[in-house]
């Protein structure tokens, strides 16, 4: 249905798949004959149930879950859980059709998927919480397994949530196994899934500036958006490797400190006790609160306050052509994707056109489903494997995404269009595997 706006965030993700591998399409004609781009848009399988529950009132609370099962061509469906008012099928829809190519670059079996719901767990009570997610798996189990579906966390979705819909599956199954990822390390999580996609972005910006002859990190000044579970992962990372993370923001406003973030009172108040940004600056003096209702007309105050790298990681269509072009009158040299597609094309374009390094999301943020297939693997295996060696290997495989994509843009006579890259490497990876499948 072409008229529905719920899917315009899909026709988004779309578009720009079908700009980059058109030359791809035109010169291999395998892919016309096979039917791939027809296939590849139209998800395997959209459920869609009614999820009731009871809140602390006892007053009957109805929600709508989804999961959208969209390609399982190189392995079990793998995707996030997103339960934020605004989902809807199209935005899980953008998000499942992104995940397949995503999926398809890190080189792990693994195939796209992607669910959640229109619940909002901000002001609920754990045991609200408890009780929606019950309710929600109470339907979800009946389309997911080991070997089938893998979901994992996204927004709203950490491991508490990932904790109870563990909890019951395997009441509702008998089953102790793989299911879901992003649980907690004591009971089958991996090391490092909460800072996976976070420190991800960060590996793979390191590597893209290297491959681009840019300085490195070290001593520069980086902005973020976002104050959640990757937000603060990324201003982690940047920190620890001796950058200057100066900002971060949340859906309410922004905070600016000059001397960079204290990453520590930053989980404390958004991760442990899910508060406002507000209480940052209470603790900080030094530090500026910007409220949404004073940023700059059309754009967001994270994206005019100068910076050598910038990291979006909030969510999708965040940073618009208004901000790239305060980025660029700074002087901003790249940016990187944390958040799924939170760069309007409109952005994208011009930060291309000024030569600005741009990590696309599909390949920057990848490390979060790169070490929740380390969690399934150490799952199956009954094994667990140390910080270092996730940590490791993580970096070795966000270093591999970007030489490939790098790599491929330069095959395809687009070099250093990392968006280009991307697409057409993760692409041509589940298009042979379908045509080997057949139909
Ligand atoms: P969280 O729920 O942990 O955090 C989301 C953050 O973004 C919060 O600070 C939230 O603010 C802010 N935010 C959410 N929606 C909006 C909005 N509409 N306007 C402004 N701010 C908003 O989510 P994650 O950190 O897990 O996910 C962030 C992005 O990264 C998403 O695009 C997700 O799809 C993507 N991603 C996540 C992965 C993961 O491993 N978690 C893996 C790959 C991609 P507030 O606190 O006020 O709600």
């Amino acid at each position: 249905n072409h008229n529905c706006a719920e899917n315009n965030v899909f026709y988004q993700a779309m578009e720009e798949v079908i700009y980059s591998i058109a030359p791809l399409l035109q010169s291999d004609e395998k892919y016309r004959k096979h039917g791939i781009m027809e296939r590849l848009v139209v998800p395997d399988r959209v459920i869609k149930f009614k999820v009731t529950w009871l809140d602390d009132n006892n007053i009957i609370q109805v929600n709508t879950g989804y999961r959208i099962q969209f390609n399982n061509a190189l392995g079990p469906y793998k995707g996030g859980l997103r339960f934020h008012p605004t989902v809807n099928e199209g935005v899980l829809k953008f998000l499942g059709f992104e995940q397949i190519l995503k999926n398809s670059l890190t080189g792990l079996h693994i195939g796209g998927a992607k669910g959640g719901s229109d619940f909002d767990p901000k002001g609920k009570s754990d045991f609200e919480v408890m009780k929606f997610c019950s309710a929600y798996m109470t339907e979800l189990h009946k389309y997911i397994g080991a070997r089938i579906d893998v979901p994992a966390g996204d927004i709203g979705v950490g491991s508490r949530e990932i904790g109870y819909l563990f909890g019951e599956y395997k009441k509702i199954t008998s089953t102790y196994e793989g299911v879901l990822t992003g649980k907690p390390f004591f009971f089958g999580g991996s090391l490092m899934r909460p800072e996976a996609t976070g420190y991800g972005a960060v590996y793979f910006t390191e590597s893209m500036l290297e491959m681009e002859g840019k300085e490195p990190l070290m001593g520069k000044v980086c902005t973020v958006s976002g104050a959640g579970n990757v937000a603060v992962h990324a201003i982690e990372k940047l920190t620890q490797i001796g950058a200057v993370p100066v900002a971060c923001s949340d859906s309410k406003g922004t905070i600016y400190d000059s001397r960079g973030i204290d990453v520590e009172l930053l989980k404390d108040i958004k991760l442990n006790k899910r508060q406002s940004l507000t209480k940052y600056a209470e603790v900080h003096a030094e530090a500026k609160y910007i409220p949404i209702e004073e940023y700059p007309e059309g754009g967001h105050a994270v994206w005019d306050i100068p910076c050598y790298a910038a990291f979006p990681c909030a969510t999708q269509n965040e940073l618009t052509e208004i901000d790239a072009q305060n980025l660029i009158n700074n002087g901003c040299v790249s940016v990187t994707e944390g958040a799924n597609m939170p760069s309007t094309p409109e952005a994208i374009s011009l930060l291309q056109s000024h030569k600005v390094c741009f990590a696309p999301a599909k390949a920057a943020n990848a490390g979060g489903v790169v070490v929740s297939e380390f969690e399934m693997s150490q799952n199956a295996a009954m094994s667990k494997w140390g910080f270092a060696k996730v940590d490791e290997r993580l970096k070795e495989t966000m270093q591999m995404i970007c030489k490939r994509v790098a790599l491929t843009a330069k095959d395809y006579g687009v070099e250093g269009n990392y968006v280009d890259g991307a697409n057409i490497a993760g692409f041509k990876k589940v298009a042979d595997a379908m045509i080997a499948e057949g139909i």
